[in-house]
């Protein structure tokens, strides 16, 4: 059987690790048509827009898609390619492993989590105004209305929705995973004592979909303790669930307890389709130079084919990257400098990808 996927393969070192990703999901022998389609910066010009209607037509019509990294104009210019992908498909779960690899680099040897964030709401909404906006002004007398602490008139504002449908899904997510696979425990991690409206509607709604899953421990935890705690002992936890911009943070955080972002694939999950991509950016500090390490895209498109139903073929390209990384002959620069102090004899993105395909 063929299976139709869309591949963006993005900016920065986007090209370079889905051409290593692509390469090795093919030598797995899966038979798969990509629908090829650029989105980001450098369609600018030709379509007017970073997110082109073609790219979500595509994505619309095959429903898998798998793409790299796009990068995002800091401050000002378009708003994230990848946050209105998210958006226009309703990706509501943000399904990231964190899972240690022999040979990772990494300081903790026995990593085993899996972050499920929210994906379209909290501060990723996108309603924002700048300093002397109209509703800028129009907020502050709300504010006053309601008789709460003003807030200085040339500030920028950003608002934070979150709604229990949009929490209620994600929690849902979280405790069907934990009970399908086996997991012992989920942790809603948030802010309620200081955001008692939105984290506290968050909280509440996670507390009462694990009411409903008796199977599977709860507990909860304040942010800034979680982060803590992850660094200090990580198996203390087990399946973590989070708002938008906790998960987004606290992602790359336990990315860094298993090798860094490099290693860290990710599954963007919405009802009618999924999109997959690793955790980290483009990176542009080393885009171009064969030197990213492919591993997250890898992982990611095993995720990708175990959603295809091709389960075997996942488990043969994780058992490859296993092999590989635990040889630790043919390694990337950012996990050679890890385990030795110093990238000397490190490999580029493409022989990684060969010796991946050698251990298939
Ligand atoms: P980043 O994740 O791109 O890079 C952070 C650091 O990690 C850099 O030093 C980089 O070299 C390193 N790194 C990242 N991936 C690596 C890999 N595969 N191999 C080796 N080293 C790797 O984060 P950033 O620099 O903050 O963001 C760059 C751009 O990416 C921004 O425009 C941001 O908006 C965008 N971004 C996009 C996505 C996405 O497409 N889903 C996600 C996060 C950030």
């Amino acid at each position: 059987m063929t299976h139709d996927v869309v591949l963006i393969p993005g900016d920065g070192i986007g090209p370079e690790i889905t051409e290593a990703m692509r390469r090795v999901v093919e030598a797995t022998g899966v038979s798969i048509t990509w629908h090829v389609e650029q989105a980001g910066a450098g369609v600018m010009d030709e379509y007017g827009t970073p997110l082109p209607q073609r790219v979500l037509d595509a994505v619309s019509k095959v429903g898998v898609a798998i793409k790299g990294p796009i990068t995002t104009p800091v401050g000002t210019g378009f708003r994230s390619v990848n946050v209105a992908l998210r958006h226009a498909f309703n990706l509501y779960a943000c399904v990231r492993p964190c899972l240690s690899l022999p040979g990772d680099g990494s300081r903790y040897h026995d990593v085993d989590l899996v972050i499920f964030r929210e994906n379209t709401e909290d501060l990723y909404a996108g309603i924002e105004f700048d300093p002397g906006a109209p509703e800028v002004a129009a907020l502050a007398g709300l504010v006053d209305q309601a008789g709460l602490r003003p807030f200085r008139a040339d500030s920028a504002i950003s608002i934070k929705p979150i709604s229990e449908a949009g929490s209620r899904a994600i929690a849902e997510a979280a405790f069907e995973y934990a009970e399908r696979c086996g997991r012992r425990k989920v942790t809603a991690v948030h802010k309620a004592n200081i955001m008692k409206a939105t984290d506290g509607l968050f909280l509440r709604t996670v507390r009462e979909v694990a009411s409903e899953h008796p199977s599977i421990a709860f507990e909860d935890k304040i942010v800034d303790a979680a982060c803590m705690g992850l660094v200090q002992d990580p198996s203390d936890f087990d399946v973590l669930v989070l708002p938008n911009l906790y998960g987004d943070i606290v992602s790359d955080l336990c990315a860094g307890l298993v090798g860094g972002l490099g290693m860290a694939p990710g599954a963007n999950i919405g009802t009618s389709c999924a999109i997959f991509e690793a955790t980290h950016g483009s990176a542009p500090d080393i885009a171009g130079q064969d030197i990213a390490n492919p591993t997250a895209e890898i992982l990611s498109a095993a995720m990708m084919l175990e959603h295809l139903g091709e389960a075997e073929a996942a488990e043969q390209i994780r058992a490859a990257v296993r092999a590989t990384l635990a040889e630790g002959a043919v390694v990337t620069a950012d996990v050679r400098r890890a385990l030795t102090g110093s990238a000397e004899g490190a490999a580029g993105t493409r022989a990684y990808a060969d010796a991946v395909i050698a251990h298939l």
